[in-house]
């Protein structure tokens, strides 16, 4: 039987009209709505992309947002004089910067940025005061991917307590983070990277396996426990019809989609795990949808605390 579909948007959709009210309250009670500052480095087309779903969303739902754009030739310290005149902003609750940053900037600009940036407006969960309120379990402002997994698993009914749980992947925004989640909700937890032995006996240990790595359709249906909550974080676009050609069968809709775009956004989870796990999110429309609407209840989060309520 094929898994049950964890339907990122549907969940995302629920959590936004829940959202909504709260914001309109935020709004009459302090005569502004929750700010967003979104700074925009370059011309990259997947973050463009990105940016105008978190601004729209944003609308949607009462929140301002305002893009700050600068030049893929802007200096670090430019951007650092973005970052810390939004600090100072009266009308911007929350933070955020969009990633990749231009290589120019230096290997270690993303975290000279999320260093420079106001904890108290860090909506993305990355300051190192916000890592260690979570590392203690007591964090206001959590990175949204990992935070968006857990709304999807809890409104899924997929019980965490007790689980065993394997997060592939260990980067800061969302393995890290997402294995700490799972651990403060009791989950017993298993961190897989690539220098990880055995990953598909560690995997398929797993009742909840989140896959974020990065490698399209790399989990296959031997890294899964039959039964098991998979959820795919992974995303990339392939523009190889070869590559498509040896994930989907001949016939199929995301192959139709390949031949009408000439490009496929792909998870890290081969489609064939649907046929093996008991729950799989999809991609598009499992994590994604979730990382957006956590943003801007980050930024209410924010709004209210800055509003001392
Ligand atoms: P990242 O910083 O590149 O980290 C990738 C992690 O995967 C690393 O820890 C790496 O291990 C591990 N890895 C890579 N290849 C592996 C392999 N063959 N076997 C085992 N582990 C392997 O990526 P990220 O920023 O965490 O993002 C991961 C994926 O999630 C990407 O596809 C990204 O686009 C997607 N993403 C989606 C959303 C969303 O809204 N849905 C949000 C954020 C990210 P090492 O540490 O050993 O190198």
């Amino acid at each position: 039987m094929p898994a049950r579909v964890l339907d990122g948007t549907a969940v995302a959709n629920q959590i936004r009209s829940e959202l909504a009210p709260a914001v309109a309250s935020f709004t009459a009670r302090t005569g502004r709505p929750p700010g967003l500052g979104i700074v925009l480095v370059g011309d990259d087309p997947a973050s463009e992309i990105y940016v105008r779903g978190k601004v729209k969303s944003a609308g949607e739902t009462g929140l301002r947002a305002d893009v700050e754009r600068l030049p893929a030739t802007a200096s670090l310290d430019q951007l650092l004089g973005v970052v810390d005149r939004l600090n100072r902003s009266d009308v911007h609750d929350g933070i955020l910067v969009q990633s990749p940053l231009p290589e120019a900037m230096g290997a270690d600009a993303e975290r000279r940025v999320f260093d420079a940036l106001d904890p108290a407006k860090d909506v993305d969960g990355f300051h190192p005061v916000n890592v260690g309120y979570l590392v203690q379990n007591r964090a206001a402002l959590v990175a949204s991917t990992p935070s968006g997994v857990i709304e999807l698993l809890e409104r899924s009914h997929v019980t965490i307590a007790g689980a065993r749980a394997a997060v592939l992947g260990r980067s800061d925004i969302v393995g890290k983070p997402m294995a700490l989640l799972l651990l403060h909700r009791h989950a017993t937890v298993t961190i897989c990277h690539s220098r990880t032995s055995n990953l598909r006996a560690v995997a398929r240990e797993a009742d909840i396996l989140v896959a974020a790595i990065g490698r399209p359709a790399f989990v296959t249906a031997e890294f899964v426990k039959p039964g098991a909550a998979v959820v795919d974080v992974g995303i990339t676009a392939i523009r190889d019809r070869q590559a498509v050609e040896r994930i989907y069968p001949a016939g199929s809709r995301r192959r139709e989609t390949f031949e009408r775009r000439g490009s496929l956004t792909v998870g890290d989870v081969h489609p064939e795990v649907a046929e093996v796990a008991g729950a799989l999110s999809p991609v598009p429309g499992g994590v994604g949808p979730l990382t957006v609407v956590m943003l801007l209840k980050n930024t209410l989060t924010a709004a209210n605390q800055r509003a001392g309520g």
